[in-house]
């Protein structure tokens, strides 16, 4: 699996033979595609998705590209989740959050649970680490907040404007940090 940030020039990329594969970085060929998914938006409204796969030259491995918009084995886009740990970070319990997202207690309460710990922590991680790679001066800014996950959707809040400083980008913001966290906003299933 790769997660892609820009889903036409990964596919421009990938007719170039500019990919390469992660395990053996022989060129990524074209090869079909998934199979179709429905991801809910913030909005409710549900968004199709078929990931285009790639096959590599190498080692022969198949590769999936999902689009960083999207969380691999979740069924709601990164910016749902996200508005959900920017929720719990303010202090909201899962059922507001759920009421106010219009999505079920069950699932809401298992995002939570799959964000706190070791997750949070890795999650902090990256930002400070992408913020450090793309415009170190904002690291200074980054204050301190009253949990660890309010610690860690700061610092990458942070490395989403130290992207787009560095290269003018308009991506939406889960969606950046859904390619910085390589799909993994939550801890796996
Ligand atoms: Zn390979």
């Amino acid at each position: 699996m790769i997660i892609v940030l820009d889903v036409e020039q990964a596919e421009a990329d990938l007719l170039a033979g500019a990919l390469t594969c992660p395990h053996c970085s022989a060129v990524l060929r074209p090869w079909s595609s998934a199979s179709a998914r429905r991801i809910r938006q913030h909005d409710g409204a549900s968004r199709l998705v078929r990931p285009r796969r790639a096959r590599c030259s190498g080692c022969q491995a198949t590769q999936v590209l999902v689009p960083a918009w999207c969380l691999p084995r979740r069924a709601d886009a990164a910016e749902v989740i996200g508005a959900a740990l920017v929720a719990k970070a303010r202090g909201q319990g899962y059922r507001t959050i759920a009421r106010d997202l219009g999505r079920p207690v069950s699932t809401v309460r298992r995002w939570l649970r799959a964000a706190r710990g070791d997750q949070v922590e890795w999650l902090r991680c990256q930002g400070v680490r992408r913020t450090f790679e793309l415009d170190q001066d904002l690291l200074a800014g980054l204050v301190p907040q009253a949990t660890a996950l309010g610690d860690a959707l700061c610092a990458l809040a942070a490395a989403v404007l130290a992207w787009r400083r560095r290269f003018a980008g308009h991506a939406e913001a889960w969606t950046v940090i859904g390619a910085f966290a390589a799909g993994r906003l939550l801890a796996p299933p």
